[in-house]
């Protein structure tokens, strides 16, 4: 089976959408990537850090979807990272009220020795040092390595984030980030001088929008399932990129054909998490919804159109 490593924050969220506000509950990038990526055939592991306030619940939660915690480092006497959020009304946008760092803060990664070998690299929206660090870690060149970042990160450690964007292969990221990134307007633009950094592949996630895939010349583009209720998006991104890296390593193939397929499996697996708030849905989602999805999302984009 392929092996899976994921780098990214275990966390409390305390979400406010217009539906609602909840105490901390489970988050964190790691545990969403993670439990997307657990509805394949794959080993994964995550590597992360929090407090000894985390509960073992949590943990439970990720062990018993057969995720490795062996590189998840429990600080004694340390807080876990916390984040607050609150959506608009449209929940297409929102603004952080709280980022906690915590234990994050001084985080030094390490990747367990049975995972060195991964086939594929998640590294979750963090700091990119830690993001790097991760990568030097790695025995060998894993056969793919895809990053996610976010506008916290571009606005205080650019530097050490193009020093890690040369790294990799493909970069996950949202619209408003991409244009902040570059200064263009055009996602087309934006996805070409992004390819100029770095990364030969790079998805851009419009939320309710869909997800774009850049590669050279060839573009691909997969839609949102329109869904009756959105509850909360917290988590959609991290779950589509878990989805993603997911399906990439029990597949093995990481051509572009096969990486529209994983924009697929992302996507379908996005469309769950925003059913409720934080990691609910996710936690207790079973492989028949998600295949009965999948046919839905395939009637969606299916048409037959003569050409002459
Ligand atoms: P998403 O909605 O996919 O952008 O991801 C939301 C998750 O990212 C939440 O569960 C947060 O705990 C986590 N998160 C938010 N900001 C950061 C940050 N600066 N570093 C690491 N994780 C973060």
């Amino acid at each position: 089976m392929g092996k899976l490593l994921i780098v990214g924050s275990m966390a409390f969220d305390a979400i406010e959408t217009p539906f609602g506000k909840t105490g901390r509950i489970l988050g964190g990038a790691g545990t969403f990537i993670g439990l997307a990526a657990s509805q394949f055939k794959l080993d994964a592991a995550i590597v992360s850090v929090v407090g000894d306030d985390f509960p073992q619940s949590y943990m439970d939660i990720l062990k018993n979807k057969n995720i490795d915690l062996t590189g998840v480092e429990v600080v004694k006497g340390g807080k876990t990272f916390f984040w607050e959020g609150k959506y608009h009304n449209d929940l297409n946008s929102r603004d952080t009220l709280v980022t906690e760092l915590n234990t994050l803060a001084d985080f030094n990664p390490i990747v367990p020795a049975d995972f060195t070998s991964a086939d594929v690299v998640m590294l979750g929206n963090l700091h990119p040092n830690i993001q790097m660090s991760v990568i030097n870690q790695m025995e060998e060149r894993p056969k793919l390595i895809i990053l996610d970042t976010m506008n916290f990160w571009m606005n205080s450690t650019w530097d050490e984030l193009m020093a890690v964007i040369k790294k990799i292969d493909v970069i996950t990221i949202n619209d408003e980030e991409a244009r902040q990134m570059t200064s263009e307007y055009s996602l087309v633009k934006a996805a070409a001088k992004i390819q100029e950094m770095g990364p030969k592949y790079v998805v851009i996630k419009k939320g309710e929008h869909g997800a774009l895939l850049f590669h050279k010349e060839n573009i691909f583009f997969a839609p949102a399932l329109p869904l009756e209720e959105v509850f909360d998006p917290t988590g959609a991104g991290d779950t589509f990129a878990g989805g993603f890296a997911g399906y990439l390593t029990e597949s093995g193939n990481i051509s572009f054909e096969s990486m529209k397929n994983a924009i697929i499996h992302g996507s379908n697996l996005a469309s769950f998490c925003v059913e409720r708030f934080g990691t609910e849905r996710m936690i207790n989602l079973q492989k028949h919804e998600v295949d009965s999805r999948l046919v839905q999302f395939r009637d969606l984009t299916q048409f037959n159109i003569e050409l002459t």
